[in-house]
């Protein structure tokens, strides 16, 4: 009961205490004049009667008062005297009475209330006791108040009283007030404040926010939430003691912007901010706050309340969103670099610089290693400061062995080496130096692998910690595959380039930069004033060495006749080989022509005496020689090379060991002017035809396009393959008619089959250079597919590799012309000129076919296989179709299919065929089929 009383609402405890001092008040005065303790005036006659007459009507008076007073007060009152006897008693008491136990015509006044009290039986016993000894405490003196809660239940309703029972004056107790005040309407409230309180406190301490409530002004906080132990680390109580202990926990880089968003709070009431605290284990947590003004009855913030929330998570997740997005960014950004980009160290500077700028890194550095001597060397890097980079140890520093260190430790187990918080982790600290750790957070090292070894390394730092997750690295990984794959064909491209100007078995110069070393001699021979001669040496019965002892043996033998002829001649830069068993010598400067007679004498014997050994076996080489002479036999490169073929074919037909070019060994004019003539019959009389060669997709097999291949069906001797006439028809200027016919013919066919509504392919026309080179070749095109509006999309012109180097420039203008007509461009026998792929990005080209020879050579040689898988990558780079052509084997489609080519043409699928055969087998069957 009194523990109950304690819990009394404030309302309540307000109300008593009010009544009390009224009470007291009208008691006192009461006691005073009951008590005569008020003084009269006195004289010596009947003033003091007077006085206690006097005294009796106010007594009476204020008793009335005292009674209205009481009447008036909200609670049921009894004044009882110092033996507990009721004096008088209210109006609420007298109707309560009447309704309870203390019936009777005077309401129990005259009656002992203890003694109603102490006989009372029933449920209300220990009730009415427990009253009569709070009565007796306080009129004894030994309390000076009593209180107590009871229930005071009717069948209809539940009511709840307070007792309360107080001295009539504080300093003497001549009696007591005992008064009962209903409070069930208080204990009502009380009962939902409380269950009110609970489930603010249920949700205060289960949400797991923080919630608060702050003086606006001194800061104080009057609440704040459990939630804030477990967010911030720190105890509620630390935050009422010290409410400045909430800006210490904040991160310095974000309390600025916290007791900004805090200061508003103040002016605008509500804030929303975002910042970072530490906890004091040193945890960093991100907290998202939002605050809102209480205000007092004048609309003046007094108070904020506020939540404030633990939002690591989801400001991680936004954070790896954008770094994400920063990657994808970054790694179009190396895509569209890899294609363009032909030179290694050009394309790491670049690839750092997006990782940058785009990919949101602090710094990027690229080290490549040496494959010879396992070295490795930063050779790109970007966003680091000033001197940085040079500070970086790639391969091990005096203490520090080379193995240790992340960026080796990557390259060695060929898997990214990633630490996210660098300030943890000292196994970076070698890094080089004084490392800057404050800038950057967290670092990866990624092996990149372009030859399938370890050769290059990238490292990335960031400016946050915990950048390299699952996530991120998937992304970095597939970039540095990119990477790789763009150095691999980079390393293969230096290859190429390699192998444009030397022959890759000998290492030899070829063909062509002999001929352009050969070029330059004669020039300064010309100068000079002197002659030069060009030895063309075969090997006699080469072929059928190379048969019975195998190609494997064939080749060592070439590489051994290739060293002993650098040797010979004491200058690698003189020997070229320009055939399969064709080598070239240049003498740079005869001032005799009887010396160049005795050179060929010489060595041609020691050749022969020399012993070329394979396993066991000692083999001798014969050669024949064929000699041309600048400037009496020609006066370009390529010319006297063909004079000395000339001159060799002579030897070879004569049984001579050398011969020198003479003018009698030139084609005999007569032949040609018959041909000439007939093949100028043969346009008129419509003697040519095309045949159709059908272009296959390699991963499907279905017909992507045919190639229009001209023959001669010449009426004496049959069908003529073009190799025997178009360069006859070149020399003579014929190829222009035949050509126009060709390209007519063409379409025409194009048309033939959408108008039958076959399945018309685009059919593909060889174009010659001499064609190419005339100024009216564009105007005949445009004629040719005039015809009808489809016809342009029918058509795609090969042009061969060599006719496109000839003159870049030119072509690449006339190419551009061609394609504006809606004419796509195939470039034909594409590796026969290896020169060209320095250019091929800059080609306005469609497609590209690699030619029959590398083909072959796929099967043949390992180092095949790598070029036209390299042919292909650079080709798909470069966004060309890719066309193999000369496919005999189904294991050279099933490499071809391997290497990504997109189609293939050949026997394997089928030779070129009359039209209506090929019409026949594959335009109508497929339909027919269906
Ligand atoms: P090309 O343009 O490289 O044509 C491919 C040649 O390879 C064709 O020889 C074709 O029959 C042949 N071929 C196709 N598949 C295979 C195969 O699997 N194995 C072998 N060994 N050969 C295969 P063709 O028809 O004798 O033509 C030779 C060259 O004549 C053509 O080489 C092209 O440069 C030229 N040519 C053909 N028609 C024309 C034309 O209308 N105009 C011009 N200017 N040149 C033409
Ligand atoms: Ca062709
Ligand atoms: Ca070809």
């Amino acid at each position: 009961m009194s523990a109950r009383a304690k819990l009394l609402p404030a309302a309540v405890t307000e109300e008593v205490a009010t009544l009390i001092a009224t009470l007291h008040k009208a008691g006192e005065r009461l006691e005073r004049l009951t008590s005569g303790e008020v003084d009269g005036v006195v004289d010596a006659s009947g003033r003091t009667f007077l006085l206690r007459h006097a005294q009796e009507g106010l007594r009476l008076s204020e008793a009335s008062k005292q009674a209205a007073i009481l009447d008036a007060l909200p609670a049921n009152i009894a004044v009882l005297d110092s033996q507990g006897v009721i004096l008088s008693v209210n109006e609420g008491w007298r109707t309560f009475g009447s309704a309870n136990a203390l019936q009777g015509p005077r309401h129990g006044v005259g009656q002992s209330y203890l003694a109603i009290c102490d006989s009372a039986g029933g449920e209300n016993a220990v009730l009415a006791h427990q009253a009569a000894s709070g009565i007796r405490s306080v009129l004894a003196g030994a309390a000076k108040t009593f209180t107590m809660e009871y229930p005071c239940h009717s069948p209809s309703t539940q009511r709840w009283f307070v007792l309360t029972v107080a001295p009539l004056a504080d300093s003497h107790p001549h009696g007591v007030v005992v008064l009962h005040l209903d409070v069930t309407a208080a204990r009502q409230t009380d009962a939902s404040l409380q269950a009110s309180e609970w489930r603010f406190r249920q949700m205060a301490e289960n949400i797991r926010a923080v919630f608060f409530l702050r003086e606006a002004v001194t800061q104080r906080m009057l609440y704040v939430s459990p939630a804030y132990e477990e967010i911030w680390g720190r105890s509620c109580e630390s935050l009422y003691l010290d409410p400045s202990s909430w800006l210490a926990s904040i991160h310095p880089d974000d309390r600025a912007v916290a007791y900004q968003a805090n200061q508003k709070a103040v002016s605008a009431g509500t804030f929303d901010s975002e910042y970072r605290i530490v906890r004091p284990t040193g945890v960093v947590r991100w907290i998202g706050s939002r605050g809102f003004p209480v205000r007092d009855a004048n609309g003046q913030i007094v108070r904020v309340a506020g939540v404030a929330e633990d939002i690591t998570e989801r400001k991680e997740a936004e954070t790896r969103i954008r770094r994400l997005n920063r990657v994808y960014a970054m790694l179009s950004g190396i895509h569209a670099l890899m294609v363009r980009e032909r030179d290694r160290d050009e394309l790491l500077r670049g690839a750092c610089r997006i990782a940058v700028e785009a990919g949101a890194f602090r710094m990027v550095w690229i080290g490549v290693v040496d494959p010879e001597t396992l070295e490795a060397r930063v050779v790109a890097w970007y966003g680091g400061e000033e001197g940085f980079v040079n500070q970086i140890v790639l391969t091990g520093r005096g203490d520090v062995p080379a193995a240790e260190l992340p960026a080796s430790r990557a390259l060695r187990q060929m898997t990214p080496v990633l630490c996210n918080d660098i300030g943890a982790d000292p196994s970076l600290a070698p890094m080089g130096g004084a490392f800057p750790s404050r800038r950057y957070k967290s670092v990866g090292f990624f092996p990149l692998t372009g030859t399938g070894q370890p050769d290059a390394v990238m490292a990335l730092y960031a400016g946050e910690v915990g950048v390299f997750d699952d996530k991120e690295n998937r992304l970095l990984l597939e970039l540095c595959g990119n990477i790789s794959f763009a150095l691999g064909n980079i390393a293969k491209g230096e290859q190429l380039a390699y192998l444009a100007y030397y022959d890759a078995l000998t290492g030899l110069a070829n063909r062509s930069l002999f001929l352009e070393r050969v070029g330059q001699y004669m020039r300064s021979a010309a100068t000079e004033r002197h002659q030069l001669a060009l030895f063309l040496i075969d090997l006699e019965r080469f072929e059928s060495m190379n048969d019975s002892l195998g190609q494997a043996a064939g080749d060592l033998l070439l590489r051994q006749v290739a060293e002993w002829m650098t040797r010979s001649t004491g200058d690698p830069a003189l020997v070229a080989r320009v055939g399969a068993v064709h080598f070239a010598i240049v003498l740079p400067v005869v001032k005799e022509a009887g010396v160049v007679a005795r050179v060929v004498e010489s060595t041609l014997e020691a050749f022969l005496e020399h012993p070329f050994r394979l396993d066991d076996a000692v083999f001798r080489i014969s050669a024949k020689v064929g000699v041309g002479l600048f400037p009496d036999d020609a006066a370009d490169a390529d010319t006297l090379l063909r004079r000395a073929e000339a001159a060799l074919k002579g030897a070879k037909a004569s049984g001579d060991r050398y011969l020198f070019y003479t003018s009698e060994m030139a084609d005999t004019g007569a032949d040609k002017l018959t041909l000439e003539n007939q093949l100028r019959d043969a346009l008129v009389n419509e003697e040519f035809v095309l045949h159709f060669q059908p272009v296959v997709n390699l991963a499907s097999g279905t017909l992507a396009c045919a190639e229009a291949l001209i023959r001669w069906n010449d009426p004496r001797t049959g069908l003529v393959p073009p190799g025997q006439f178009i360069p006859i028809l070149e020399e003579t200027g014929l190829i222009h008619g035949v050509g126009r016919w060709a390209l007519r013919e063409a379409v025409a066919a194009y048309l033939r089959w959408s108008d039958a509504g076959l399945p018309a392919v685009r059919i593909a026309v060889n174009v010659s250079a001499v064609q190419l080179r005339s100024r009216s070749f564009l105007s005949e095109l445009e004629q040719a597919i005039g015809i009808d509006r489809r016809a342009a999309a029918g058509l795609e012109l090969e042009i061969t590799e060599s006719l496109i180097m000839a003159d870049v420039k030119h072509s690449i203008a006339s190419l551009q012309s061609i394609r504006a007509l809606g004419v796509k461009i195939a470039i034909d026998d594409f590796g026969t000129g290896f020169s060209s792929l320095n250019y091929l990005a800059k080609l306005p080209v469609d497609t590209l076919k690699i030619d029959r020879s590398f083909v072959t050579d796929m099967t043949a040689r390992p180092e095949g296989l790598s070029l036209v898988s390299t042919i292909i990558a650079l080709a798909h780079s470069l966004k060309l179709k890719v066309v193999a052509e000369g496919v005999e084997t189904q294991e050279q489609a099933r490499l071809l299919r391997l290497l990504s080519c997109d189609e293939m043409q050949g026997f394997l699928v089928s030779p070129a065929v009359p039209r209506e055969d090929f019409e026949a087998s594959w335009l109508r069957k497929p339909s027919m089929d269906a």
